[in-house]
């Protein structure tokens, strides 16, 4: 069995279950803390009051870093979560178990013991507080999650044990997910191994499953980059295609089969939002789209990472007068971002009527694509899909560019566009869509596992 790791905020009974289910799976117990507390031969509140927070966290990864990789159950600090190298190392080869309890359980649990103080703040408020700060963290920790709010250490621990053996998905569940698969153009040697994954007896019921949620959706590069991902930071997931016209069909599968998250993409960036349980601050106040779902704990929440693949490779160009070409969800991404960066934008597109609306959502200038001519700007960004079918032209004439500018083309399929060609002929400084998706997707591996891959990394797997 793997490395089962149990992580949460204090008070969720890490320590007592850990050790129950440790004792039933005939496996050494360890409580990271006390290895602390052995290492620096102080207290934890000692270590937290004399030295603070910070030297604390080092002493931590350091621990975490020489933990055993199998056969053990590891109970860890509350805050672990938050330090995404120690989250690369936890997940290796292994299991995490959230456990998580509601805030009067939690408070009661603590008063009974001391505690480093974190912010200062009476207990209540500090649970509160510290939840909160933590939990998109907790969310991205969690293979799976267990509630031990109104239920004794005993019997959480048999929960626990219930998943570790069987999983989370039921027989049935299994079969009507591999029958919606069935309907989409999954290529058949990917379908034959989403159905090891889901009804071969000699399955492992802890593979969970990601996809890409969209219509179409084969030619997405997702699967290939986030199985290669899997591979290589040791998860037990699989990453394949939900692809189907009604994203009611694609939800309803997704939850049928405990899926970790979705990439969401064409057609369906705003239509998600209603099936959704919360929504992140850039995605649903400003930009209005979600590109990525994570499911935790019984909830389903959606982010944008698209924002943050346009606004990485732009940053040197703080304040620079910008045109972005079109008007629909990502232009919406690119115009909060361009904004974001304090440039003044100017949005054209075919419909003007389009470009005002989004205009005036962020503040921007906007026109038809022909005002171009007049606005000579620093920066030009294509938010339009021309460039994708192969009788595509460049959205600009020669006479549009100058060498002086730089040209963000985000379609990626092909990677080498004509708008990208004709820049780079004129001499411009040119950035391929293919960034945008290297970035927005190390975004998105973060928000699924909390692990932070390095972007030469990623960009080694996709080129
Ligand atoms: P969308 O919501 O359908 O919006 C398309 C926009 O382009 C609209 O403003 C539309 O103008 C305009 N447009 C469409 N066809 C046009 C044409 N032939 N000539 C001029 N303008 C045209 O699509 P989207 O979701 O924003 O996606 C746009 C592109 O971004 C896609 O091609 C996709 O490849 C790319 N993208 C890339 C990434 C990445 O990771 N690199 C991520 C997301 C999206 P009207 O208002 O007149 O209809």
């Amino acid at each position: 069995m793997r490395r089962i790791v149990l992580c949460g905020f204090r008070g969720t009974g890490k320590t007592e279950i850990g050790k129950i289910l440790a004792g039933q799976l005939n496996f050494p117990f360890i409580d990271t803390d006390n290895l602390i507390e052995q290492k620096t031969g102080r207290s934890i509140p000692s270590i937290f009051h004399d030295e603070g927070e910070e030297r604390f966290r080092a002493v931590e990864r350091e621990v975490i870093a020489q933990l055993p990789q199998k056969d053990v159950v590891v109970s860890t600090g509350g805050g672990v979560v938050i330090d995404p190298s120690n989250m690369e190392r936890l997940r290796k080869e292994s299991v995490l178990v959230l456990l998580v309890a509601d805030i009067d359980t939690i408070e009661q649990r603590l008063k009974r013991k001391p505690r480093p103080p974190l912010t200062g703040l009476p207990l209540r408020e500090e649970i509160a507080e510290m939840m909160e700060r933590r939990r998109q963290h907790y969310h991205a920790a969690a293979d799976f999650c267990i509630d031990t709010s109104e239920t004794t250490v005993e019997v959480a621990t048999g929960n626990l044990m219930h998943i570790l053996h069987n999983g989370m998905v039921m027989e049935k569940q299994r079969e009507t997910g591999m029958a919606f698969f069935k309907t989409g153009r999954i290529p058949t040697p990917k379908l034959h191994a989403l159905e090891a994954i889901l009804t071969d007896p000699a399955r492992d019921p802890l593979t969970r499953l990601l996809g890409v949620a969209g219509y179409p959706c084969a030619h997405s590069k997702s699967p290939a980059l986030f199985n290669t991902l899997f591979a290589n930071y040791g998860l037990n997931y699989s990453y394949t295609w939900f692809e189907d016209p009604e994203i009611d069909e694609i939800m309803n599968v997704a939850r049928e089969l405990d899926v970790k998250g979705l990439s969401v993409t064409i057609p369906f960036k705003q239509d998600i939002i209603e099936y959704l349980d919360e929504i992140d601050e850039h995605a649903a106040q400003h930009i209005g789209a979600v590109n990525t779902v994570v499911f935790a704990c019984g909830s389903a929440i959606g982010y944008n990472t698209d924002w943050i693949g346009i606004r990485k490779p732009l940053i040197s160009l703080k304040g620079v007068n910008a045109v972005l070409l079109g008007a629909g969800g990502a232009a919406a991404g690119a115009a909060y971002a361009l904004t974001d960066l304090d440039m003044q934008v100017t949005i054209l597109n075919r419909t003007p009527k389009n470009a005002q609306t989004l205009a005036e959502r962020f503040g921007c200038r906007w026109g038809d694509l022909q005002e171009i001519d007049r606005i000579k700007p620093d920066l030009v960004v294509n938010a339009t899909p021309l460039g994708m079918h192969p009788d595509d032209h460049s959205p600009l004439r020669d006479d549009q560019l100058n060498k002086e500018m730089t040209v963000f083309d985000l379609v990626y399929t092909p990677p080498e566009t004509p708008l990208i060609e004709q820049a780079r002929r004129i001499g411009c400084r040119t950035i391929t869509g293919t960034e945008m998706f290297i970035e927005q997707a190390r975004e998105q591996f973060y928000l699924f596992f909390g692990i932070d891959a390095p972007i030469e990394r990623i960009r080694e797997m996709v080129l």
